[in-house]
């Protein structure tokens, strides 16, 4: 059976070794902070290649500790883009900051620098680009606005472990980079888990504070109003066994991506995922559109192919987000893109014919 997300498949690679190191962390007792933690952030860091790397305990969170971090509450405004999972707003809301959204570009359904200017006020006071579905936003031209207007750029690279523009991974290129681990990401733990990357030792030894109950050296001695909110030993445990295998299992994605793309390409009426020149998509999602969405996913679901649609609502149509009062049709390309994107199954355990199997599907629906 073809499945959407590869976890029991992926157990099967680490389980065992995972086995034998929890039960050396459970004989310790080492839970919270311990030297798994210590060592997985240095591992991402280094992944990353970024100078620091600190552990949070989800992509939320490691969004809301990056404002936090910055200073940035009541009175600002970040810059988010239109479509992205609901948390990108929403650690900007909890924050007491207000999201400001913007369209995204059509062909990349990133961030699109070109409606970043307008949306900038006096009380701006970062961006937030999110690298969606596994490919880096147009990074240069919006660290350019940002040195411009002096804001920081906060990037959210949770669905990004490993993607590139040149040789800038994503999570290296703004002032902190927010990661999440959660169970069908790219790299994932084994419940919920987060990082912020930085290079900035400032900003790094805030983080540090910040997550942890504002400890400073002395246990009980508290330097700033600070959350709970770390990356715990197990998880640590298990994400270091399987960043041993991110680098082959994201070119395995690749790999699947090429294929869809070279069999599907001639057919009418589809839009297949665009990558620029120079930036290395990691297919954390393999989107496509097309007008005939609905008549595509009735032929999924009769060959029972799991899909998925990410996203049904952009961020300013979520009714969460209502006190915003953004009205329909204020941002038209990411509304568009949201009546007509869906996701093929996209993960490095899927085997050849269930490739073949959802490309003849799709090639059925659209040829006849
Ligand atoms: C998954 C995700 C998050 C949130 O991560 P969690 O670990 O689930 O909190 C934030 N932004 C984007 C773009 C995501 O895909």
């Amino acid at each position: 059976m073809i499945k959407f997300f590869d976890l029991d498949r992926q157990y099967k690679i680490v389980g065992r070794d995972f086995i034998k190191a929890l039960k050396v962390i459970m004989s310790k007792g080492e839970f919270i902070l311990g030297k798994e933690t210590l060592l997985f952030e240095k591992e991402f860091a280094d992944f990353c290649q970024t100078r620091y790397a600190v552990g949070v305990n989800s992509g939320t969170d490691a969004l809301f500790l990056s404002l936090k971090c910055l200073n940035i509450g009541y009175g600002d405004e970040v810059i988010v883009p239109a479509l992205t999972f609901i948390s990108t707003s929403f650690a900007v809301t909890n924050s007491g900051a207000k999201p400001v959204f913007v369209d995204i570009d059509e062909a990349t359904y990133n961030l699109d620098p070109k409606n970043i200017e307008n949306a900038i006020t006096k009380k701006t006071k970062a961006i937030i680009p999110v690298h969606l579905f596994g490919l880096c936003a147009n990074m240069p031209e919006i660290l350019r606005i940002a040195k411009k207007y002096n804001l920081s750029v906060i990037e959210d690279a949770c669905q990004a472990h490993g993607a590139k523009i040149k040789e800038n991974f994503a999570g290296s290129m703004g002032n902190l980079g927010c990661f999440s681990f959660y169970p069908t990401k790219n790299l994932s733990a084994f419940g919920d888990a987060g990082l912020i990357t930085t290079n900035s030792k400032k900003n790094y030894s805030i983080l540090l504070k910040l997550r942890d109950c504002g400890r400073g050296k002395l246990r009980y001695s508290h330097n700033i109003v600070g959350y709970n909110s770390r990356l715990d030993n197990v998880q640590a445990l298990f994400l270091r066994l399987k960043l041993n295998h991110l680098a082959k299992w994201n070119q395995r994605r690749i790999n699947i991506a090429n294929l869809y793309i070279e069999n599907l390409k001639d057919l009418r009426n589809i839009v297949l995922p665009f990558v620029p020149e120079n930036y290395k998509h990691v297919f954390h999602i393999f989107a496509i559109r097309s007008k005939k969405r609905k008549k595509i996913i009735e032929a999924l679901q009769q060959n029972k192919i799991p899909y998925g649609i990410y996203y049904h609502l952009p961020l300013h149509l979520q009714p969460a987000n209502r006190y915003l009062e953004y009205k329909k049709g204020q941002f038209p390309v990411a509304e568009k893109i949201c009546q007509e994107i869906f996701a093929l199954p996209i993960h490095p355990s899927l085997k050849e014919d269930e490739i073949k199997k959802v490309i003849r599907v799709i090639k059925e629906v659209l040829n006849g």
